[in-house]
């Protein structure tokens, strides 16, 4: 009996884990789909200067217009696509797609000379031999100077690989501007940042959060450092005034988060921050320009 028993619940978890695969690889078949039937889409988020709020550029933020789903957020199919190689096919849309919609708000005004565009880039395309070339082929499909782009990238995937220091170098030699995202909660210490080869150190939003004692000194800590080994500080998932009060007061250089403007395909900044901005007689509902 315990035998008949034991053979069940293997066949109980057989069968979830048969579930399981079949659906990512369901996911991934349909993700491929997406890429080729144009069900993809980006989502612009401002990046704000803490000082005065002034927009200095766009995060860009995979979704996933999936059929009878709805909206589908890059966290439930992002690990799905890094299983395989289709995550640096979907990184190259992005590269291409964002960087075309600056080109685009340049074009109309919307946006200056100055104003960057940041893509996520994922550890798998990080390394993958392409990522130079795709990297200047979207800047060059945009006719956009390679500062206009932020590459963000995750600590975890930077110290493991040798590609990805050579691919950082050869990326920041061409002028693109790198960025450490989620900085806070992996294994990164504030000693390793000098070796980084990194333009840009974000703050993930749980440190931004944190309220346990000497969270907002870890966090003054942690700007100081940066900007000793010359990197500028961005903090992300500011929702509050009195987080963007600390922030400033740590001596972060921008910042991003619902409390300036929640993604969307056509970004504005939220309202106290277009009313910083905006010149007299300005709509309030267009973009701010930066002078
Ligand atoms: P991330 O790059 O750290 O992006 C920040 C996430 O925080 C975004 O979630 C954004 O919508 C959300 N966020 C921004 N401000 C606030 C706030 O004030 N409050 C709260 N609660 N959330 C805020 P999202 O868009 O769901 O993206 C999740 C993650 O998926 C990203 O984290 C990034 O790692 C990854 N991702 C997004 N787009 C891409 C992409 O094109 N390629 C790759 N490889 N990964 C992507
Ligand atoms: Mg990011
Ligand atoms: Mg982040
Ligand atoms: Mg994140």
């Amino acid at each position: 009996r315990a035998k008949a028993s034991g053979r069940n619940r293997l066949e109980v978890f057989d069968d979830a884990l048969r579930a399981e695969l079949d659906e990512v690889a369901r996911t991934e078949a349909a993700l491929r789909r997406a890429l080729r039937d144009d069900e993809l889409l980006l989502h612009y988020q401002p990046v704000v200067r803490a000082a005065d709020r002034r927009v200095v550029g766009y995060e860009a933020l995979l979704r996933w217009d999936r059929p009878g789903h709805g909206l589908v957020a890059p966290d439930a199919f992002i690990p799905v696509a890094e299983r395989s190689s289709l995550v640096c096919d979907l990184d190259r849309w992005v590269l291409r797609t964002a960087t075309q919609q600056l080109a685009r708000w340049r074009a109309e005004g919307r946006a200056d000379a100055r104003t960057t565009v940041a893509v996520n880039i994922s550890g798998r395309h990080l390394v993958d031999p392409a990522l130079v070339a795709d990297v200047a082929d979207a800047l060059a499909a945009a006719d956009l100077r390679p500062g206009a782009l932020v590459l963000e990238l995750t600590e975890t995937v930077l110290v493991s690989h040798p590609l990805a220091t050579t691919h950082l170098e050869r990326l920041r030699a061409l002028g693109v501007a790198v960025s450490i995202d989620d900085f806070g909660t992996g294994y990164t210490s504030i000693s390793q940042l000098q070796d980084l080869h990194a333009d840009t150190l974000k703050i993930d939003k749980s440190l931004v959060w944190s309220t346990s004692p000497g969270a907002a000194e870890l966090v003054r800590l942690v700007v100081h450092a940066a900007h000793a080994f010359g990197l500028s500080v961005v903090a992300e998932g500011v929702e509050d005034e009195e987080q963007l009060r600390q922030l400033r007061q740590a001596g972060c250089d921008e910042v991003q988060g619902y409390l300036l403007g929640r993604p969307g395909t056509d970004p504005r900044p939220a309202a106290s921050a277009a009313t910083a901005t905006a010149g007299p007689g300005r709509p309030t509902t267009s973009l701010p320009r930066q002078a």
